[in-house]
């Protein structure tokens, strides 16, 4: 039999999946079992506020093993899974796109089988009740020029590697439902940024490198625009979208904060210059450097979140404003956590040593 309100989260230590995991814990009362392989980005200290809870458990395993899932989907019975587990890294993608078509491509395969043969085994009504949701990105849509936005039916145009495998994953999800009518929902989000932000993406990386006095590296001449998300509020977003959402339609999610990267790094460093008067690198944003462009770089990301507004009342609570000073303090008051991750001391948890409930 189901266990109701018991959620399969894959990628839990991972950026997004552990500010869900954290909400979930806190906020309600679903057990969550979190299934994450522990690559680099993962990082079970981004659940110590939270691991200790009864409601929590921890498997580490890869969602490409075909066998390891088949077990976990055994020994929990959950009512629904949230897919987060993905390689993420644009500039990875391109370095190295092997292990992103394995993880996006072939592990969301072997997920979507272990969830349909334990979907076949269930009861007709929780078969019903059960969900698959497919956490993806609006990079898949492709770019857009200065005007327009990507709505749900725009066409899928991924341009580099990672957009290309998450395209692959969510075509995979969609086809499972409309062959084998395994009840899935899917949801497409524009940039994420918050506390535990892994140290190699923009927001952090300008935070970490302007608290050292090092230069703060932006692509091209920063005329990149982006639509910035608080993670609290996709993490909401995916809850609400889980608990409403109409069978196999898909969610864009965003927060209609469009600003060029060049902003988005000249905002921070106001931030920081209010922050610490005393800074010896005050005005911060004298450290601002252009670097050659990422090959391929889409010019502009911008979301139509009204679908999910209409249909589900969902409105992110953090404007761009409130939620990046709120990020800035969380990396101020939380250096350990960034020199863990800066020195590699996180990844100990790799060798057996983390809390492996
Ligand atoms: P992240 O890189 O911070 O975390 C990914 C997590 O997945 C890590 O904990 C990692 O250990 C785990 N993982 C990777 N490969 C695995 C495997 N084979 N088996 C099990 N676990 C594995 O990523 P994130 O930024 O938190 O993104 C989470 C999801 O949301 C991804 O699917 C991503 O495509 C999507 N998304 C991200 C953004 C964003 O701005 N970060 C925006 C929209 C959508």
């Amino acid at each position: 039999n189901v266990n109701k309100n018991t959620l399969l989260v894959t990628g839990g230590a991972g950026f997004i999946g552990s500010a869900l995991i954290r909400q979930l814990i806190n906020e309600t009362d679903f057990t969550v079992i979190n299934i994450d392989k522990l690559t680099y980005a993962g990082n079970l200290e981004s659940l110590s506020e939270i691991d200790a809870s009864p409601n929590y458990h921890f498997e580490q395993a890869d969602i490409c093993d075909a066998e390891a899932m088949d077990r976990i989907f055994t020994q929990y019975q959950p009512s629904a899974m949230m897919h987060l587990a993905a390689e993420s890294h644009v500039d990875r993608s391109i370095d190295g796109p092997a292990d992103f078509v394995q993880t996006n491509v072939v592990g969301t395969y072997i997920l979507l089988e272990a969830a349909r043969k334990y979907w076949k085994t269930l009861s007709a009504d929780d078969a019903e009740k059960f969900r698959f949701h497919h956490i993806s990105t609006d990079e898949v849509y492709g770019t857009l020029g200065e005007t327009g936005l990507f709505t749900e039916t725009t066409p899928y145009q991924p341009n580099s590697p990672y957009s290309a495998t998450k395209a692959g994953s969510d075509h995979l999800v969609r086809a499972w439902h409309h062959t084998y009518g395994l009840p899935v929902l899917m949801t497409n989000c524009s940039n994420n940024y918050g506390p535990y932000q892994f140290p190699e993406k923009l927001i952090p990386v300008v935070i970490n490198n302007a608290l050292a006095g090092k230069p703060l590296p932006i692509y091209g001449k920063g005329e990149n625009i982006r639509d910035w998300l608080y993670v609290d509020d996709h993490a909401r977003a995916l809850r609400l979208v889980l608990a409403e959402g109409k069978l196999c339609e898909s969610y864009n999610v965003g927060g209609f904060n469009e600003h060029t990267n060049l902003e988005v790094v000249q905002l921070i460093c106001q931030i920081l210059d209010e922050l610490l008067p005393d800074s010896p690198h005050r005005p911060h944003k004298n450290l601002i450097e252009f670097v050659t462009d990422r090959p391929g770089h889409d010019a502009r990301y911008a979301i139509d979140a009204s679908k999910i507004e209409r249909e589900l009342g969902w409105k992110p609570q953090e404007t761009f404003a409130t939620g990046l000073r709120k990020t800035v303090q969380w990396y101020l008051d939380n250096r350990k956590w960034c020199e863990n991750v800066m020195d590699g001391s996180y990844q100990q948890q790799r060798l057996g040593l983390g809390d492996n409930k």
